[in-house]
């Protein structure tokens, strides 16, 4: 399977005006689903560029139509034991923060809140139909990668060192973060009380920094471990949302600001260059030149990926519109080998070197 690419344009803003639009959406034939984005070559503007995306969301599209149709169909699979990533990657007050976070009100709620809810769904029916047999336990962490160093967002930004938390790879090709806090959550009332307690961490630190949390990576992670007797099946999801991937080059930045959006550019670089290797089919990815790029892993984690390439109406985002368009076309090539997370027995006979036994791979729809 490859990564689901996804593209949804954003409305106008109550400023900003229509005839400034140039980005439009358009379907193969007329009655067939959208799928494609249109933008004028900016050299000659009586061209025309088309991308095709796996699925194209147009201006008008609902927080409740996107999650329907390109989150809930994968909480099956992360229950079955599949990872399940979901990111937003596009230019700064393009909507990833909209897409995955959302506003307050129910209608507004993003990608994320979605997300848990439905998770907290499908667990408590799990343990209702097993008899409580089967336990279903959510774990949260919540982090960001700025200048290319992680931190922890469950953490007062007090306690960031100047080196942030390292990465490790573990057996199973999978990159961690060690020393990640991580916290148990039972419904939403819990998850969001953390979530809003992250956020906050975020925008401390940042403020700190005379800094934006759009340059920053943030990256949630929920761990879900299902129980049986001594069976454990752990499996996650993670929702991202990326550094705006403006070319800061262009922008009118002071000199400490040129020294991290370089950082920040370097990781959305190498994310490009590793989404090109992979689609190349090239040998050699990329990966460890950034921690962004490391975590994320794409190709090389064994689950669903789901990249969401948020997108802005207007003129004004011309160039670095197109320049994210190009780099996501090129990532639906990219093919993810869809594994399920092992079994995992615990209390195995010392005598038995195996500490897991893998579960039969089971054909997945999509
Ligand atoms: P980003 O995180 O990419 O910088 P934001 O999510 O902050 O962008 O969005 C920029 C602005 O546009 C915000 O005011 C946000 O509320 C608004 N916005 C983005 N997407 C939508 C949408 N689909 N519907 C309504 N408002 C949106
Ligand atoms: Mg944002």
């Amino acid at each position: 399977m490859s990564v689901r690419v996804v593209a949804r344009l954003r409305p106008l803003l109550s400023q900003e005006l229509e005839k400034d639009i140039i980005v439009r959406t358009d379907s193969v034939e007329p009655e067939k689903p959208v799928t494609i984005v249109k933008i004028p070559n900016p050299r000659n503007e009586s061209e025309e560029f088309s991308f095709t995306f796996n699925g194209v969301y147009g201006s008008e599209t609902t927080q409740e139509t996107l999650f329907t149709s390109e989150v809930a169909p994968h909480i099956k699979s992360l229950f079955q034991g599949l990872d399940v990533t979901i990111f937003a990657y596009g230019v700064t007050g393009t909507g990833k923060t909209h897409t995955m976070r959302g506003g307050m009100k129910l209608a507004e709620r993003g990608v994320i809140p979605r997300l848990l809810s439905s998770i907290f769904r499908r667990g408590k029916k799990i343990m209702k139909d097993t008899d409580g047999e089967t336990t279903v336990d959510v774990a949260l962490s919540y982090y960001e990668i700025y200048n290319d160093k992680v931190y922890d967002l469950m953490e007062p930004p007090e306690k960031r060192t100047a080196t942030g938390l390292p990465l490790r790879a573990e057996a199973n090709g999978k990159t961690v973060v060690v020393g990640l806090t991580e916290r148990a959550c039972e419904d939403l009332k819990d998850f969001e009380a953390l979530y809003i307690e992250a956020n906050n961490n975020r925008v401390t630190a940042a403020t700190k920094l005379n800094a934006h949390s759009s340059r920053s990576h943030a990256i949630l992670r929920v761990k879900l471990t299902q129980t049986t007797g001594n069976m454990v099946l752990e499996s996650t999801a993670s929702a991202i949302d990326l550094a705006g991937s403006e070319d800061n080059r262009r922008t009118d930045n002071g000199k400490e600001r040129m020294v991290e959006s370089a950082a920040i550019n370097k990781s959305l670089f190498v994310l490009s260059q590793c989404i090109d290797a992979i689609s190349q089919g090239a040998k050699r990815i990329p990966y460890r030149e950034s921690k962004m790029t490391r975590i994320l892993s794409l190709g090389q984690n064994n689950g669903i990926t789901v990249m969401i390439l948020n997108l802005s109406p207007l003129r004004n985002y011309h160039l670095d519109t197109l320049s994210s368009l190009n780099v996501s076309s090129r990532a639906k090539r990219i093919e993810v080998r869809e594994i399920e997370n092992e079994v995992v027995f615990k209390q195995v006979p010392r005598t038995n070197s195996a500490t897991a036994t893998r579960q039969p791979l089971k054909p997945l729809a999509n």
